[in-house]
């Protein structure tokens, strides 16, 4: 049987065991796939022992995703844009690196949710491992300016040189957001709430128009989206649907077979709602 695993930190909460083995059921596919916890200084050996073990592939989650394009041998041309990895495919000679967080946000924002990105003025909260893998897909979706907001700016500064556009993207502070006007587009792909937080954003960045999408999911994206609701944005999505998009494309690079993603999405989030409310 083929084994992969999703390693982070933590990890034990994913829900990417669930859905890779629902999508192996769905394709007549036979998978293990596992979840593997390991601080960042046990990532690499972590890894390289998961690949003497017979690993054919991994996707990464926080804290790994800079770490993991370090350690592979070949990266694909969206992994080499972003910086970042999420997911690992075993070759002969070790691994190479692809990043499929942006593809599956920007599927399911245009497909699952309906939104045309064409020319939206953009504001990106954060400038971690998901920031640097949604940042080109949204370049090439179509976006107009993109404003990155990160408490570390010499990170935001280095996501926009490593994407070349410096035309289109713009790094400021969050104590700038007051000064910004509106935005069609807010993306909040901080990790600040999974830390009992939301970073103080003021109304005035949200107009008639604005979708409002926290890459998180369940309890976590809560206060971003109560916050945009509370400021009448026009549209407000969590981060479920990208999940299960990014797992889908990781799967079909894995193993050469597109799943059916909307069964999965309409029962991890009929779950998700009655936990939340429960
Ligand atoms: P990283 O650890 O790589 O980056 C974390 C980011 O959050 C950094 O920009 C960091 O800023 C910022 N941050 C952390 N705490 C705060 C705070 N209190 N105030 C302001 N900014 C803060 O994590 P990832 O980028 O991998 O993940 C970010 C989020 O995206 C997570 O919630 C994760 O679950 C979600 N995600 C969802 C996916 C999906 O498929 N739906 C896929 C990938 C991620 P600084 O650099 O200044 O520390």
């Amino acid at each position: 049987m083929k084994r992969y695993a999703v390693f982070g930190h933590p990890v034990l909460h994913s829900l990417s065991p669930k859905i890779h083995r629902t999508f192996g059921q769905q394709s007549g596919i036979e998978l293990d796939y596992v979840a593997i916890e390991c601080a960042p200084g046990d990532f690499a050996a972590a890894l390289s022992s998961f690949a003497k073990s017979g690993g054919q592939g991994a996707n990464v989650t926080l804290p790994h995703k800079q770490r993991a394009a370090e350690l592979c041998n070949l990266l694909s041309n969206r992994a080499r844009r972003a910086g970042a990895v999420n997911t690992l495919i075993r070759h002969d000679n070790g691994w190479l690196g692809d990043n499929t967080d942006g593809v599956g946000l920007v599927r399911d924002l245009t497909g699952r949710q309906g939104l045309d990105l064409r020319g939206r003025r953009t504001l990106l909260l954060g400038a971690g491992g998901a920031a640097r893998g949604v940042a080109p897909a949204l370049l090439e979706a179509g976006v107009g300016d993109v404003f990155v907001v990160n408490r570390d700016s010499t990170k935001a500064d280095a996501l926009i040189d490593q994407l070349g556009e410096p035309g289109r993207m713009h790094a400021r502070y969050f104590d700038d957001l007051g000064t910004l006007g509106e935005f069609d587009l807010i993306l909040n792909a901080t990790s600040a709430t999974r830390h009992g937080t939301l970073p103080t954003l003021p109304m005035s960045l949200v107009g008639p128009r604005t979708a409002a999408v926290d890459l998180s999911y369940g309890e976590a994206a809560i206060p971003f989206l109560a916050w945009a609701r509370a400021a009448h944005a026009h549209t407000t999505v969590d981060g479920l649907g990208m999940l299960v998009e990014q797992a889908a494309e990781s799967f079909f690079l894995w193993h050469g077979v597109r799943p059916d993603t909307d069964p999965v999405y309409t029962e991890l989030q009929a779950r998700h709602a009655a936990l939340i409310t429960a």
